[in-house]
């Protein structure tokens, strides 16, 4: 569903970045040109992918978003309105899941509650999460207790806990090995399935872009450009072998490749 823009005209995107810019200050004076004209338009709903070499900005994208830096030039919305900072409106996922190890996973969880001051919060949410993640049975354990997938699942909860409209994801399961990996892929599509949130991914892996994404972002070497907005045609739910085997796949990999390998970067 698109917002009415607050100057009329066009509709305004959950997610809109108009000629965003970021520069970050260094000693030497010249700063580090993190981000370039950055144009986008994510719908409520949408799945979005991003790819692009090491260092492009991808993180400070997701960060501005976030709320949790600042951009120097151009405009983001969201949901029509300008970021002051870190909202309830937005979840993050980073790459550790950085629990508290002294928590339950269930605390864990809960936090974003208690620190929000959410008195009294509503903790079948939480349950229903937990469950859905597939870990009703581990609210108990401590994270030490659980594999390196199960923490990032918890990760993921934590990010819901406030039921934000947006999840920004930035490598999540980077640090996982391939088969949890692919395990993780069938449960976020699955989540983001049931749950209808607006989804941004920022990704290393080509197949993963694709297999998510309603459309795959490919951002240029430093500073960060978006040199490519490609929609995935594929009917969900996808699942990995039949994706694997659909032209379109093979067609939109073989295009990104080659505009990561022009970049000098290859996944
Ligand atoms: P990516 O996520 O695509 O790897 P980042 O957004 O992390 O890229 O970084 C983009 C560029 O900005 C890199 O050159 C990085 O070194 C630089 N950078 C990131 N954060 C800071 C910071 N806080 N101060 C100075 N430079 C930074």
């Amino acid at each position: 569903m698109s917002m009415a823009s607050p100057m009329g005209g066009q509709p305004e995107a959950l997610i809109a970045a108009r000629n965003l810019s970021k520069v970050y200050p260094t000693a030497t004076g010249a700063g580090v040109h993190a981000l370039s004209d950055i144009d986008l338009a994510i719908e409520d709903g949408e799945f979005v992918s991003v790819v692009g070499p090491s260092g492009c900005g991808k993180s400070t994208l997701l960060r501005i978003i976030a709320g949790l830096d600042t951009h120097d030039a151009g405009d983001l919305m969201l949901g029509g309105t300008g970021i002051a900072g870190p909202s309830a409106d937005v979840g993050v996922v980073f790459q550790a899941a950085n629990l508290l190890p002294w928590l339950t996973v269930r605390e864990n969880v809960r936090l974003p509650l208690r620190v929000g001051g959410h008195k009294g919060a509503d903790h079948s949410h939480i349950d229903d999460l937990l469950e859905m993640t597939g870990l009703g049975e581990f609210g108990e354990r401590f994270p030490y207790e659980l594999s390196g997938g199960m923490q990032q699942r918890a990760g993921i909860c934590r990010a819901l806990a406030r039921n934000p409209r947006i999840l920004l994801m930035d490598e999540p399961f980077g640090a996982l090995d391939a088969l949890t990996r692919e395990r993780m892929n069938l449960e976020l599509q699955r989540l983001w399935q049931a749950s209808h949130k607006t989804v941004l991914l920022i990704t290393h892996s080509i197949n993963e872009a694709i297999f998510l994404g309603d459309r795959v972002i490919v951002m240029s070497a430093r500073p960060g450009r978006i040199i490519a907005d490609l929609k995935v045609d594929i009917p969900r739910p996808r699942s990995l072998d039949a994706i694997i085997g659909h032209p379109e796949y093979s067609r939109l990999a073989r295009e990104i490749r080659g505009l990561l390998n022009a970049q000098g970067e290859v996944d």
